[in-house]
């Protein structure tokens, strides 16, 4: 298998939201033994911590200033779903309403996206010394574009608006009609900070509208060896 400069074979994956790329991307990882990285799960964290602290997340100083005591702790075993801020376990509360309804205001901010890049880079490269694996899927928004545009493998996963919302609803256990507002609202301000609908040059775009979740799983795990094998 080919890698890069850090002996490491790296998988940016990026999608929008219902596209099914955290289970996809980690389900690929489990079948592929690599490191998985959730990133919106790190920008979850800081949205539960600022709710925490009581912070205006509409004041970008106030936000960075919290970095410095955001102690996030993120497993990168795709076995291990849990998530820690300091000593708390925020698994669950991160996939809250409360907070999902709160991310997008912190993760617009330049100042918390360059800090959260730097550590997504920092495991990318470096992965888990205890556990060292021989590569890493990574997914987000701007993965393929701005964390890791050297990536051997570059997707954006997508699926019809239908599909997306239905999966979401599913997810989350409610009608469809309560999500599709919610889902499309944070959808419109994300992309006001990176476009995540349309793939940048050398970005493979995988749609999943009519494909299963093994088959999704299937395409991207073929995907990294097909890329992985012929270099
Ligand atoms: O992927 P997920 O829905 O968990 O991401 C939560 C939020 O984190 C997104 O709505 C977006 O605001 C932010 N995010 C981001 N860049 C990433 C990953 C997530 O801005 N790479």
């Amino acid at each position: 298998m080919s890698t890069d400069a850090s002996g490491r074979v790296l998988v940016a994956v990026d999608g929008p939201s219902g596209s099914g790329k955290s289970s996809v991307s980690r389900s690929a990882a489990q079948q592929l033994g690599f490191d998985y990285l959730d990133t919106g799960s790190a920008y979850r964290s800081l949205a539960w911590f600022a709710l925490e602290q009581g912070i205006d997340m509409h004041e970008a100083g106030d936000v960075i200033d919290l970095l410095e005591d955001f102690e996030l702790r993120l497993a990168l075993d795709p076995f291990d779903r849990e998530v820690f801020v300091g000593e708390a376990n925020v698994t669950e509360a991160i996939r809250g309403t409360r907070v999902s309804a709160a991310v997008s205001s912190v993760a617009r901010i330049a100042g918390v996206r360059e800090w959260l890049n730097d550590r997504f880079r920092l495991l990318m490269t470096h992965g888990d010394h205890d556990n060292p694996r021989p590569g890493i899927i990574t997914e987000g928004r701007d993965i393929t574009t701005i964390v890791a545009p050297h990536a051997q493998v570059r997707v954006l996963l997508t699926a019809s608006d239908e599909v997306r919302q239905a999966r979401r609803a599913l997810e989350l256990g409610e009608a469809r009609d309560n999500v599709s507002a919610i889902v499309t609202e944070r959808d419109a301000q994300d992309m006001r900070v990176v476009d995540f609908m349309n793939a940048a040059e050398g970005v493979t775009v995988l749609d999943s509208t009519e494909l299963s979740f093994e088959e999704t799983v299937a395409a991207l795990v073929s995907m990294v060896r097909a890329a992985t094998s012929s270099r």
